[in-house]
């Protein structure tokens, strides 16, 4: 049995290629639900069902592998023939994607224990975890022995947890980003995708326009550009609102209506600035991996690939 920390789409191609190998995995993610940075957020108002895609937007894929797994999660194409998005959110595809394989979410795992062919997992509630902070006082849940132990989370945050690799993923560098969700009364006068150049916005899309949401709700989703997200990167989320969506009405030519909801999330981690430059790590003497889309490049696809490395390195 292989443990692999992480169920985004690195942790899921990984268990994917073994699982059809017959090499049992079990999958660990402080999430509730595997995708990771492929995320949907749901909020109810007035009655009112709203969702948005907070993080990856959309996907490509160039390689067969990738389309084939993007057609067997459902995804659908938007905002044109080359991209895809999960239908009814982003977060479909990772569910579709997971299957019927064992994962154990909503625990942080904050160590590793054992050696070599015999790996202890040590994790605890995610709740009462945070990354960069000390382990909870609780006593961990400890599952194993694990032949191999496959780590598919964020490159510092692999570092925290595997401080025997820091070495090699100092160089990895990640853009953080903020991002606005907000939901309107009136459609706004803008087209459904935005990526102006040298803006305080990066990206800004009509979150409702994608293939199976409800139409009917004017749904956005903006992300900041890096250059203002590192300006603002260490205040709350409240004070993020009104001044991002400021910087969307100055895209408009007519006003924008104040947002019947909104709500900021602080991705830490969103696209990269500098990759690993080699598809994954395995330590056949540790019988330890490492995989993300940091091995790679900041896409989505580079995630699939390398976990997808990391499973053909093992086998
Ligand atoms: C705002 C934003 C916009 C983006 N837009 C696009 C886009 O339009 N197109 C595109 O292709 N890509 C986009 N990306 C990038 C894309 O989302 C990522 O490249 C991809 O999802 C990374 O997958 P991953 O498996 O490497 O990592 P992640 O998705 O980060 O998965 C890592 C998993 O590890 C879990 N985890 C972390 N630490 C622990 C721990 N200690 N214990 C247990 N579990 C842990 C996390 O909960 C997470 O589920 C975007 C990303 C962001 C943030």
């Amino acid at each position: 049995m292989i443990a692999i920390i992480g169920a985004g789409l690195a942790g899921l191609s990984a268990a994917r290629a073994l699982d059809a190998r017959g090499i049992p995995v079990r999958l660990f993610d402080k999430g509730r639900a595997p995708g990771g940075r492929l995320a949907t957020r749901r909020a109810e108002h007035d009655g009112a069902r709203l969702q948005f895609d907070h993080g990856a937007q959309y996907l490509r894929a160039a390689g067969a592998g990738f389309a084939a797994a993007l057609d067997a999660a459902g995804a659908q194409a938007w905002p044109d023939a080359a991209r895809r998005v999960g239908v009814p959110g982003m977060s479909a595809l990772p569910r579709a994607l997971a299957g019927a394989l064992p994962l154990v979410a909503s625990r942080h795992v904050g160590r590793i224990t054992g050696q070599p062919g015999a790996w202890m997992v040590q994790h605890w509630d995610a709740k009462d975890a945070r990354p960069g902070a000390p382990l909870p006082a609780t006593p961990p849940t400890e599952d194993g022995p694990f032949s191999a132990v496959l780590v598919t989370i964020p490159a510092p945050q692999a570092a925290d947890l595997l401080p025997g690799f820091a070495a090699p993923l100092a160089g990895v560098r990640y853009a953080p980003c903020w991002t606005v969700m907000a939901a309107f009364d009136a459609r706004l006068p803008l087209p459904d995708t935005l990526r102006p150049e040298g803006h305080a916005v990066g990206w800004a899309a009509r979150d409702s326009s994608k293939p199976g949401r409800d139409a009917a709700t004017e749904c956005w989703v903006v992300q900041a550009a890096p250059g203002w997200t590192r300006a603002h990167l260490e205040r709350r989320a409240e004070e993020i609102v009104a001044p991002l969506l400021a910087e969307l009405a100055s895209l408009s030519a007519a006003p924008l209506p104040a947002p019947r909801w909104a709500a900021a999330h602080r991705w830490r981690y969103s696209l990269l600035e500098a990759s690993l430059g080699q598809a994954c790590l395995w330590d056949a003497t540790q019988r330890i991996g490492l995989a993300g889309d940091w091995c790679l490049a900041g896409r989505a696809e580079a995630a699939w690939d390398s976990g997808a490395a990391l499973a053909a390195a093992i086998a």
